[in-house]
């Protein structure tokens, strides 16, 4: 893999931004692609002063003629997907499979924004005043900062971005230390696309713009005042911190936190269904999604078959590099993700648990690179360890006997991001999704908790953040609301019958 040619053919230039501070890896192998330098703090408040102007021009373009701009980034990425994809796999170490589809992931969410561009619509309502109507309308919020994390490097962008674009708003950009370089590629290719658009002037340079660095960067928009809405996603431990610093300024945040999620498999369940379903959910990113499975819940008379069907599974699991056709687990991030999950591991042992798999594989990608053979651990109880997201693959598992017990085991976390559940009972599947059932903000049923799609609203509960975004109405996150009365009447009369004559 030439990576000096698939940046050129990606268009990314990072010249300008050469530096020391921030290295781009390759999990891969470890091999430091490129060295970047941070924004400066100068920097920072300067593209939010930009961002802020360019803003004020931008909510007066007509929302069809903002969704263009959309449709163009769009077809621009479908042009480009399989290079950005191959990037993503190469900085984030997601199999090539996953690389492309997050890509395609962001052609739908664009596809989806265009054709919102021309539904951006509030509600009529009825006054209780004659000669009155009443109504809604939706503006955009200004500066929409987006903070990502390393799993999803270019997908969670643009759930956003394509979102706020279309809602007329600017957007700013903070991606994860981690993947500086697919964020840097992305903004190139979106610079094809306002190149593409009739209207060019209507685009102003500093709509969207890219901002490299650490944590402080991230600190610095979610203290400004300037930037209406920071949209987070990573760890529970950096939200807590984003939503004080929104919260303190009154401003408005969009959380997206890390998941613990768990799955129920019911003696109904069709068992092959759900085998495959696991295992993908399982260790698909090599357990680094927000959605992953990380805690399973069999009823008792299944749970020694399915567990010892998961095991051979893993032992034959191909694991590799991630560019190589057929692979289906690729490495951990990092040496910090593989000393997790070993601690993780070990505290499992301590508590009862029964580990199989888990262990680095060695030689695989050289020194610098950790590949992990995915870990089932068979739990005597949901323990302390399992309360805690570990980002890495190990699915913890352990027996049900009664369904109610299996709910209140799903419910126990503090994280409340995604759940699923294998039946062939029908009161068993809508009790699940009912109030008294799973309190995700995803709850599937017969699927695995990973793989959402862009068309339904994507968040989760509790320590997840709350958040919503993507699909759905996610879009009015992005906008303020107006209600706005309307008197018609020649009369002045007051709500709720108040009398206020002034002569
Ligand atoms: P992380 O929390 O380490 O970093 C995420 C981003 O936050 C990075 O860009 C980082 O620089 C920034 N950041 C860190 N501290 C900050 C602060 N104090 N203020 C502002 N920004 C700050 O997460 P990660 O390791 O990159 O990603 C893994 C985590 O993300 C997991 O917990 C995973 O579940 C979660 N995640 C959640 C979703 C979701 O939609 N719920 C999606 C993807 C990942």
């Amino acid at each position: 893999m030439n990576i000096t040619a698939l940046l050129a053919d990606l268009g990314v230039d990072y010249s300008t931004l050469a530096g020391q501070d921030i290295p781009a890896r390759s999990p891969r192998d470890g091999s430091t692609i490129a060295v970047l330098r941070s924004h400066t703090a100068s920097e920072v408040q300067q593209a939010i002063d930009n961002a802020s102007q360019a803003s004020l021009q931008w909510r007066n373009e007509p929302a069809p003629l903002r969704g263009e701009l959309v449709r163009l980034l769009g077809q621009v990425l479908r042009e480009k997907r399989d290079a950005l994809g191959q990037l993503v796999t190469l900085e984030s170490g997601k199999i090539l499979s996953e690389g492309i589809g997050e890509v395609q992931e962001m052609i739908d969410i664009c596809d989806f924004a265009v054709g919102l561009s021309r539904q951006l619509h509030g509600l009529t309502i009825t006054s209780e005043r004659p000669g009155h109507r009443m109504m809604e309308t939706w503006h955009p919020l200004g500066v929409c900062g987006v903070i990502t994390a390393f799993n999803f490097p270019v997908a969670v962008w643009a759930w956003n971005a394509a979102l706020a674009l279309v809602c007329g708003n600017a957007v700013i950009w903070k991606p994860s230390e981690k993947t500086p370089l697919t964020a840097l590629a992305v903004h190139a290719l979106l610079q094809q696309a306002i190149a593409r658009h009739a209207r060019q002037a209507a685009v102003p340079a500093a709509l969207c713009q890219v901002l490299i660095g650490g944590a402080e960067v991230g600190v610095a928009l979610s203290r400004s005042p300037a930037v209406a809405l920071v949209s987070a996603t990573g760890s529970v431990a950096m939200g807590r911190k984003v939503a004080v610093e929104v919260a303190q300024r009154l401003g408005r945040s969009l959380l997206e936190l890390g998941g613990n999620n768990g799955m129920i498999v019911a003696p109904s369940a069709d068992l092959d269904l759900a085998l495959r379903a696991i295992v993908f959910s399982a260790v698909g990113t090599a357990g680094q999604r927000c959605t992953s499975l990380r805690r399973l819940f069999v009823e008792r008379s299944k749970f020694d078959t399915l567990t010892a069907h998961i095991e051979r599974v893993y032992a034959t699991l191909n694991i590799g590099d991630p560019l190589a056709a057929g692979t289906l687990v690729g490495p951990l991030i990092d040496a910090h993700a593989y000393a997790n999950m070993q601690a993780a591991l070990s505290q499992a042992r301590s508590e009862g648990g029964m580990v199989s798999g888990g262990e680095r594989i060695a030689g695989l990608g050289g020194e610098h690179a950790f590949y992990v053979r995915p870990a089932l651990v068979r739990m005597p109880q949901q323990s302390a360890v399992m309360h805690h997201e570990t980002f890495a693959p190990i699915l913890y598992a352990l027996p049900y006997d009664d369904f109610s017990q299996a709910i209140a085991l799903n419910n126990a976390v503090p994280q409340g991001l995604s759940s699923a559940i294998f039946t062939n009972d029908i009161r068993e599947a809508e009790l699940f999704m009912s109030a008294n059932g799973s309190d995700c903000g995803l709850a599937n049923v017969n699927i695995g908790t990973s793989g959402a799609e862009i068309g339904g609203a994507f968040g989760g509960e509790k320590e997840t953040g709350g958040g919503r975004e993507s699909g759905s109405d996610a879009w009015k996150t992005y906008m303020r609301r107006a209600t706005n009365t309307i008197n018609y009447s020649g009369a002045l009369p007051l709500a709720q019958g108040v009398s206020f004559d002034i002569g």
